[in-house]
């Protein structure tokens, strides 16, 4: 994964005709802390947090709990939040966080030990002016609430800035938790509109029906009713419905805990089937690699949104692409979370509580432009949205 986010930066430092060393720098990781937790059940877990570039601010970006958590991955992670805090126009740095565990193995203790002592290890470095972490992958606001209180006792520090996500009652913002979903869809309604097709109808398919795809299904419906949800998918199997799936219904499942295998709401087929399904948009919501060399060429999509972070990797990249697939890429397509969490910590920092209205204009206004940002330098430099936003984000880190 660390591979093609570093070739992503490359590719887009020679259009701009950066020298070799110019590139290697951008690439250059900051700091790795690298360490291992013990339980007082007796289990130790690796853990990481990864400090990539902070020269537009403190470092950011989100803390995953998944078995397969590595450091390349966390590297990959941390790289490609320095790419979507730049392109999105953010005074913020990248950097991202793990541990290696499937937290549903897990007792709740042994969750809220893990959760504080990750923050025991790593306070020294880390807070509101160094490096504030957020969720990301099966981490949540409970959990970020752990952490703030455990940094609150160790550093003194009352202002909550060190960690955005929390919950709203522990000065959190509203719209965080449908931020990522919500800025998916107005990226995608301002490729559209771009392209004169925002008010056409439309059908689309999501792959991760986690916090983010679900958001993505609900907004969509609230606010684009002629596009048509088909089929869903979720890490044991996906539903179609040609005439419409209700995006409501299926996130109620969800957050009662259920899950799609077994659902009766739909005809129920594989993942790799909805991948390959004759829809007009496919939105990536799960993990890394959905789509590779071995799926790649079962896409008949035209148009795909990464919500999730690198789930297309280089080589299905570049084939997709030469297809003339769009591809909204990742560091703009699900940047609604870091620009919200952003919100929340000018919130926190200035001791306000702005109302959700306020809260999604301005999400609004750092998405469009961003959108418009790459629209531009896709034309004027004849590349794809890919390597426009990656270039977009270089400028503004080297200016
Ligand atoms: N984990 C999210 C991401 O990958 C949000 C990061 C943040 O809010 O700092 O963008």
């Amino acid at each position: 994964m660390l591979d093609t986010a570093q070739s992503l930066i490359r590719r887009a430092g020679r259009q701009l005709n950066l020298s070799d060393e110019d590139i290697e720098q951008i690439l250059k990781i900051n700091a790795e802390h690298i360490f291992e937790i013990k339980l007082s059940s007796g289990k130790s877990l690796q853990a990481y947090r990864v400090q990539h570039n902070n020269k537009l601010g403190p470092y950011k970006g989100g803390i995953r709990f998944h078995p397969h958590v590595d450091l390349d991955e966390v590297r990959a992670l941390a790289t490609l939040m320095s790419m979507k805090t730049a392109a999105v126009g953010l005074p913020l740095g990248g950097g991202k966080g793990g541990v290696a565990v499937d937290p549903r193995s897990l007792s709740q203790q042994e969750l809220e030990e893990l959760s504080r002592k990750y923050v025991q290890y790593l306070y020294p470095h880390i807070g509101p002016d160094k490096d504030v972490p957020a969720p990301d992958v099966n981490t949540n606001a409970t959990i970020i609430d752990w952490m703030v209180d455990e940094y609150t006792k160790v550093s003194g520090d009352t202002t909550k800035a060190s960690f955005t996500g929390k919950s709203v009652k522990n000065g959190g913002s509203l719209g965080r938790d449908a931020a990522t979903g919500r800025g998916g869809v107005i990226a995608l309604s301002e490729l559209l509109k771009a392209k004169g097709l925002v008010n056409k109808g439309l059908t689309y398919a999501i792959l991760g029906f986690g916090n983010v795809g679900s958001f993505f299904a609900t907004v969509a419906a609230n606010n684009y009713p002629q596009w048509r949800l088909i089929a869903a998918g979720d890490s044991t199997a996906s539903l179609l419905d040609n005439a419409g799936l209700d995006a409501m219904q299926l996130s109620k499942l969800k957050s009662a805990g259920g899950h799609f295998l077994g659902s009766k709401q739909a005809k129920q087929i594989t993942n790799d089937e909805l991948i390959g399904l004759s829809v007009d948009v496919l939105v990536l919501a799960a993990l890394e690699n959905a789509i590779t060399k071995d799926n790649m060429a079962k896409v008949k999509a035209k148009i795909i949104v990464e919500m999730a972070n690198g789930p297309i990797d280089e080589t299905a990249h570049d084939f997709l692409s030469s297809k003339g697939v769009i591809i909204l890429p990742d560091i703009i397509a699900n940047s609604g979370g870091v620009i919200v969490s952003y919100l929340e910590w000018v919130q926190n920092r200035r001791g306000e509580n702005w109302d959700e209205k306020k809260v999604n204009l301005k999400l609004k206004r750092y998405l469009t432009q961003a959108v418009l940002g790459v629209l531009s330098v896709s034309k004027e430099l004849q590349v794809d949205l890919t390597e426009a936003a990656f270039i977009q984000a270089i400028r503004r880190l080297n200016s």
